[in-house]
């Protein structure tokens, strides 16, 4: 048998997981292949991040895992970088992603929750009511910096980020 039907046999038996998504960089990290050229992996950044959501990805490269907390933009990760890894802060976005709302929201399940709404600090997260009369969160992605703070608050782990211009063009 060769190599195509042995992966369609095991994608139909639900052995295989789709694709991991690209790692997220740490903020203003310079965009790929800049990024993986310029960073040694010396790992110097990982502890600096006092809020302690930098970790190394598969490829070996630091990325930004918001299941354990939010960025607070400190930019200590890019003061510890000495291998020129990081844009100028004061001069680009610190990244292009904002945060979704996806389809496992406790409020489309007919569960009461506000989580992501109260420790969104820039405010970009509003609700409506659905047939329910539950909260439905809708996020602002022209308000959202992409801290990943509702990311690591949502018990249903139904936030995820997905790339500004494509929330800017679905919000249009
Ligand atoms: S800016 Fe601060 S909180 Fe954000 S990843 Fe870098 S060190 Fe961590
Ligand atoms: S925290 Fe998660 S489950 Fe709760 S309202 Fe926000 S997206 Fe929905
Ligand atoms: S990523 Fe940050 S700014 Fe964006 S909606 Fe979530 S908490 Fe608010």
């Amino acid at each position: 048998m060769d190599r195509l039907d042995t992966s369609r046999r095991a994608f139909l038996r639900g052995r295989l997981t789709p694709p991991e998504p690209p790692p997220i960089r740490p903020p203003w990290a310079k965009a790929e292949p800049e990024f993986t050229t310029a960073c040694t992996r010396c790992q110097a950044c990982l502890p600096a991040c006092p809020a302690g959501i930098l970790r190394l990805a598969n490829d070996g490269y630091p990325q930004v895992d918001f299941s354990l907390g939010e960025c607070t933009f400190c930019r200590a990760c890019i003061d510890a970088c000495t291998h020129g890894a990081f844009l100028a802060p004061d001069e680009a976005r610190p990244w292009n992603h904002v945060a979704a709302v996806g389809a496992g929201c406790l409020g489309l399940q007919g569960v009461y929750c506000r989580s992501c709404g109260d420790v969104c600090q820039p405010g970009a997260i509003s609700f409506g009511f659905g047939s329910r009369a539950l909260p439905i969160p809708s996020i602002d992605p022209a308000a959202c910096t992409g801290c990943g703070a509702c990311i690591a608050a949502c018990p249903a782990a139904a936030i995820s980020t997905v790339t500004a211009t494509s929330a800017e063009d679905a919000a249009t």
